[in-house]
């Protein structure tokens, strides 16, 4: 468990608080460690052929890993909504499914919080994969907006959980999260399905 500002280990994936800043991110509870028969699981999800059939399977991994983590748990006695990563509509065409969607889905149902689709891509970045964290930041910056005409349904939300299927030096949720706490939500935090290297 990692604090995502300077990667340094924190408790429970928890923000330290010398590190956050009025916009960051809360804190990271990647479900998973995103090795073995997980990154097969994941791999599969995510690349032909395509197995969207995948999405009980792991949503239900992701749940049972979540709930249990020790710094998660009483955060669910907060009000809250999910909200997935969106991908980029050309990717999202080419793939003819986003994976983070289908898990916040899942997981959704499971907490019973309703997901509002409330962030869009609004830039076309490349993949983070092999990227430095410097790297990793400067690609994903400006890459999300808020729908406009959802904005009254997350402005006063007290708690949201940002879902992705992978977290790996967790750029992309950050980016995600500053955009939600400027609109006015107090608490954001990131769920993961996996923990990448
Ligand atoms: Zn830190």
């Amino acid at each position: 468990m990692v604090c995502v500002i300077c990667q340094r280990q924190a408790m429970g994936g928890i923000t330290h608080p010398v590190c956050g800043t009025r916009y960051s991110i809360d804190g990271v509870f990647p479900s998973l460690v995103y090795k073995g028969i997980v990154k097969k699981l994941v791999y599969t999800f995510k690349y032909p052929p395509y197995l969207t059939s995948l999405q009980d399977t792991l949503s239900e991994l992701f749940y049972e890993g979540i709930i249990q983590k020790e710094y998660f748990y009483p955060l669910t006695a907060t009000p809250s909504i999910i909200i997935p990563i969106p991908l980029h509509v050309k990717k999202f065409r080419k793939r003819g499914y986003n994976q983070a969607q289908l898990l916040a889905e899942g997981i959704s149902k499971r907490f019973g919080y309703p997901l509002i689709d409330a962030l869009i891509r609004v830039r076309e970045t490349q993949t983070q994969v092999g990227l430095s964290k410097e790297l990793r930041q400067k690609n994903i910056k400006d890459a999300f907006a808020l729908r406009s005409e959802l904005l009254d349904q997350i402005a006063n939300v007290p708690q949201v959980f940002l879902v992705d299927d992978v977290v790996t030096s967790g750029s992309t949720l950050r980016e995600a999260a500053k955009l939600l706490k400027r609109a006015g939500v107090k608490k954001v935090w990131g769920l993961t399905l996996a923990h990448g290297e």
